[in-house]
């Protein structure tokens, strides 16, 4: 069994380290916030006092954190992983973050004499819970060959995607599509509401018929309907808005990159920065449907029932 080093203990980290070490791995984590240390201490993480002391003695260390720019600081920054780590150590960033500071990343870990991939998920915290991730994992061949003996324990699959920030590449992608969806899982779930369909009814269908998706089974944003959907529990984040707007904003960027047109996708980050100027950026990302159900209150007091065209 191996030792692991963990930075980032929070939404995800701390049920994707709960299932290493029911596997029988030992994980050494930490944390800038005390609540997610206790709460990994809790599921029996060794806690330390910083980034050395947890990847002191690793195999190997994952890092689960916010943005980019996280990522960066923890990798690059003083008292950072590269000023410490030994250089056989394989390094695993599960974070969704930009290309570009992946590529930083890939090209630091290498200059240091670390192996490196980048091995974002996806399945939410269910998924992370369950043991069902899908890791999506981009580096050199046996890189991402070793990395998936480590991976297993928290995944459903493991997916090579290719060389270097390919992973975030797919990741981004993918996010892309869950956003949009979620956004038109709003708009159905409050029309039929609206049209006077029984709210599981309507569920019932959706989910059999071609309005499917993952946010309409997962995060349906009506109360109600699916128990462990945030929209029973007055919004409280299982994925925060911030991190949607985010993931939304590093599609937009790639598509910026690529002159490839992203119309819904520049909507859906619109109504997320609504969100955000009227302070709910700590909300669930399913808190969009307010914006649909008129139950957001915008910080200029009115009400708003769509940030979408203009008239009819
Ligand atoms: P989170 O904010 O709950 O957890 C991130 C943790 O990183 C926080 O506890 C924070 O204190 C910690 N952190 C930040 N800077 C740090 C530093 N310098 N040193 C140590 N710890 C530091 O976020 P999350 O929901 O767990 O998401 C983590 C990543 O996974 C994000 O990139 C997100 O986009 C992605 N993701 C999240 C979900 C989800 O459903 N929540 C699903 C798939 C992917």
């Amino acid at each position: 069994m191996a030792t692991i080093g963990w930075i980032g203990l929070g939404h995800m980290g701390g049920p994707m380290t709960a299932n290493l070490i029911k596997a029988g791995h030992e994980v050494r984590g930490f944390d800038l916030d005390e609540g997610a240390m206790a709460s990994a201490a809790e599921n029996g993480v060794v806690t330390t006092a910083g980034i050395t002391e947890a990847i002191d003695g690793a195999d190997v260390v994952f890092t689960m954190l916010p943005k980019g720019d996280h990522a960066r600081a923890v990798y690059l920054g003083e008292g950072g992983i590269l000023e410490s780590v030994a250089t056989d150590v394989l390094l695993v960033d599960s974070s969704t973050i930009d290309i570009e500071s992946a590529q930083a990343l890939h090209e630091a870990a290498a200059a240091h004499g670390n192996r490196f991939v980048d091995a974002p998920v996806s399945g939410g915290i269910s998924g992370a819970e369950a043991g069902t991730l899908t890791f999506m994992v981009g580096g050199s061949n046996d890189a991402v060959q070793d990395a998936g003996i480590y991976l297993e324990p928290m995944a459903g699959n493991v997916i090579p995607t290719g060389g270097p920030t390919t992973g975030q590449a797919a990741k981004i992608c993918n996010n892309l599509m869950l956003f949009i969806n979620l956004a038109s899982t709003s708009e159905g779930a409050v029309l039929a509401d609206r049209l006077g369909l029984d709210r599981k009814v309507f569920w019932d269908i959706a989910s059999v018929s071609s309005g499917d998706s993952w946010a309409l089974r997962t995060w349906y944003p009506l109360p109600g309907v699916v128990p462990t959907a945030a929209s029973n529990n007055d919004f409280a984040p299982t994925f925060t808005t911030e991190l949607a707007h985010k993931d939304i904003n590093l599609a937009l960027s790639a598509a910026r990159q690529t002159n490839t047109p992203l119309v819904l996708a520049e909507q859906v980050s619109a109504m997320f920065a609504t969100l955000m100027q009227d302070g709910k950026q700590g909300l669930d990302c399913s808190a969009i449907v307010q914006l649909v159900d008129g139950t957001h209150q915008g910080s200029a007091g009115d009400n708003r029932t769509s940030t979408i065209g203009g008239a009819a």
